[in-house]
């Protein structure tokens, strides 16, 4: 009766749990949290130290013993034991500024679409062992589509591509469900290696991961710019062992990041190839829709709208796309429970 009542007030969460970040809405609340899926370890006593935020700032920055994992960084729960306390984390620190004599939450988690059965699991009950009453699993890009609101349980074809930072997932939905898909490990963290080895082969310069993440959202872009933007990396030089700034222009960096723009490119190209004709003239008319990340390099959506021939668009705020995805399932979860991936609302709706 009590946990009827109150159930109205319950902090159910929606979970995006990305490669790069984990993002946390609260059903009537919003977003909540939004920090890296970073993980730092001490590798001796298997102590984990900080989580998100905290752990993020020690990456490169650590002694020899810790280290700054991402446990999802493939895109697939690579880590259990450490994803779990991630979860855990995460959960307890909403469960700590909410009301924490509300009933244990519902939990919508959005997932990669390639994680296998027994990953599901694990991830489920992850979730159960964090304090939830109930985990229901969606995958990312349907996550993603709910959230930039496209129909996905019409008879029409929407198509969504979401560029993380370890997997790109593409994605034809019809019905409430996914009718072509493809995922791919090369999307961000990808882009960010290509700028490291150019700046190594080109310069003899060693630079450090978010150095190359800065020069990309600086002045990368897939697409020709029409004004052209300078920027200068710093690192190591690899023959004298000391400090070394290099000037680089935004050409330099497309050409860094091509190969892995073009197999971007390919794979969105090859999921149009496989849907069925009537889906692809709905997507024609509506347009490829990005979302995370990778969607915001610069001429992304133009390079992907001259090899495909369709129109694209941007998802707005395409980095909390899937929570706020994962947060309309939780508001609507009666209509939209056909969306899950979970067989757990079956079982017991409440
Ligand atoms: P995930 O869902 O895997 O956690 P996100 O959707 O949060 O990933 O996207 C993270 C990726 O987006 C990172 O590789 C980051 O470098 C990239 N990114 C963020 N902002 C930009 C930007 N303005 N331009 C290009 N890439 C960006
Ligand atoms: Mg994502």
């Amino acid at each position: 009766m009590l946990n009827k009542f109150f159930g109205h007030f319950s902090h159910d969460l929606g979970i995006d749990l990305g490669t790069a970040n984990t993002l946390v809405y609260v059903r009537g609340t919003g977003l909540v949290i939004n920090e890296p899926s970073v993980v730092a370890v001490n590798t001796k006593t298997k102590q984990i130290l900080e989580i998100g935020d905290a752990a993020k700032k020690m990456v490169g920055r650590t002694p020899a013993n810790i280290v700054a994992s991402r446990p999802l960084v493939d895109g697939v729960v690579s880590d259990f034991e450490v994803t779990e306390q991630m979860l855990k984390y995460f959960i307890h620190k909403v469960h700590k500024e909410t009301f924490s004599f509300l009933p244990r939450p519902r939990v919508v988690i959005g997932l990669p679409s390639g994680v296998t059965e027994v990953e599901r699991k694990a991830v489920e009950d992850a979730a159960k062992n964090a304090g939830a009453r109930q985990a229901l699993l969606i995958e990312e890009p349907m996550a993603a589509a709910i959230g930039a609101r496209l129909p996905v349980q019409e008879a029409a074809g929407s198509m969504i591509v979401d560029i993380g930072g370890g997997t790109t997932e593409v994605a034809v939905i019809s019905l409430g469900g996914i009718v072509a898909a493809r995922s791919l490990r090369i999307a961000g963290d990808e882009l960010n290696e290509d700028i490291i080895q150019f700046a190594r082969d080109e310069y003899n310069l060693l630079l450090g991961e978010r150095t190359a993440e800065d020069i990309k959202i600086a002045i990368g872009s897939a697409y020709p710019l029409e004004e052209k933007l300078e920027a200068i990396m710093r690192g190591r030089d690899l023959v004298t062992g000391l400090p070394k700034a290099i000037s680089i222009d935004s050409d330099q960096i497309r050409q860094a990041i091509q190969k892995s723009v073009n197999a971007i490119v390919e794979a969105v190209k090859m999921t149009v190839e496989e849907t069925p004709p009537e889906l692809v003239a709905d997507i024609m008319d509506k347009g490829i829709y990005l979302a995370g990340g990778g969607a915001l390099l610069r001429g992304l959506d133009k390079m992907l709208s001259l090899s495909t021939k369709m129109p694209v668009h941007v998802a707005d705020d395409p980095l909390t796309s899937v929570v706020r995805g994962c947060g309309l399932v939780l508001e609507d979860i009666d209509s939209l429970k056909e969306v899950l991936v979970s067989t757990d609302y079956e079982k017991s709706p409440k």
